[in-house]
């Protein structure tokens, strides 16, 4: 009894789970060329790539999210109400295994989503264009992508997963985290569009996407600790440090960005610090490196890296910190 006591004190923080899937390799390879200007024609998948040009053209200009409203898109330009029904797509999608119960899967769906797109026409799209493609990318870019996506996985093994516990472990005291789930799944992709990796919430738990070609080692520690925070703030009981923050920022009436975006720029650091703590202490911010703190997030990670540093360095507690954080 004691021991069995014990054993569930010492619960080890949530293991990353990599899982290979047949489908995500293509499905991500041409969803990203995609929305490249050039893309597809030099390995052979311009066929599968054209058809994710045209259902990207015909996506709904609105989409009504519940609670939160409508989001309708101001110019032809902005991207941001399409954006959301690929997440919507890619979450569907990259929750199948293979194409065939993709296929089959997609008869379950709702007729729309978001209120304005019918679902399962789109779905029979992007099973016509993996279908087109199988075959090019399976005889010339797959294996380069799946030797890239083993070489990744390997060197989280031989990197860190070793000292994955104290990570965690160092995370969930640092943000206060409660009841992390056990297990986090993860799927390595050669490339994924925007920022390059992704989590999301499907009927079977938080999935995380990440893609190898944009993040190499200690990146590809950062990416996947970033997105593993997302990952946890979608299945644990709480996380004090981000939910605090919130309900504070909302009590202080704080722009949506702000309520959205300081919190998140709060973990990107947070991401980073790890990497540098356990894996490489010359690591620099995958933020700084790609350009997300440029893209709207600078001010608020000037603002937040000495309250982090004082909370990190035990100078204040991480009621101080919110209440610092939310004076933004
Ligand atoms: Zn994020």
């Amino acid at each position: 009894m004691i021991a069995a006591a014990l054993l569930l004190l010492t619960l080890p923080s949530p293991k990353l789970k990599f899982e290979s899937s047949s489908i995500a390799p293509l499905y991500t390879t041409l969803r990203t060329l995609s929305l490249q200007e050039k893309g597809g024609d030099e390995l052979g998948l311009s066929a599968g790539v054209n058809i994710f040009r045209e259902l990207d053209k015909g996506l709904p200009d609105r989409m009504n999210r519940g609670a939160r409203g409508e989001r309708v898109a101001q110019s032809p330009e902005d991207r941001s109400v399409r954006d959301l029904y690929w997440t919507a797509l890619d979450a569907f999608v990259l929750s199948s295994t293979d194409v065939q119960s993709l296929d089959v899967r997609k008869e379950q769906l709702a007729d729309k989503v978001g209120g304005y797109l019918e679902i399962r026409p789109v779905i029979a799209k992007i099973v016509e264009a993996l279908k087109v493609s199988q075959k090019a990318y399976e005889s010339g870019q797959a294996e380069k992508d799946a030797k890239l996506v083993a070489e990744s996985v390997k060197w989280w093994d031989d990197k860190v997963a070793a000292q994955s516990d104290k990570l965690y472990g160092w995370l969930e005291s640092l943000m206060g985290i409660e009841d992390a789930p056990k297990e986090i799944r993860i799927i390595a992709v050669p490339r994924f569009p925007a920022q390059g990796a992704a989590t999301f919430r499907t009927v079977e738990g938080p999935v995380v996407i990440v893609g190898c070609e944009k993040f190499q080692k200690a990146d590809f520690a950062e990416a996947l600790i970033h997105e593993t925070i997302h990952a946890m703030e979608a299945r644990a009981k709480k996380i004090e440090l981000l939910g605090d923050l919130r309900a504070a920022l909302r009590e202080a009436k704080a722009e949506p960005f702000t309520e959205e975006q300081l919190p998140h720029t709060l973990f990107f650091m947070i991401a980073a610090e790890a990497t540098r703590k356990f894996i490489d202490p010359d690591h620099q911010d995958v933020g700084q490196k790609i350009g997300t703190y440029k893209r709207g997030l600078e001010p608020f990670r000037a603002f937040g890296a000495p309250i982090l540093k004082d909370l990190i360095d035990g100078k204040i507690d991480r009621h101080q910190a919110v209440a610092k954080l939310s004076a933004y």
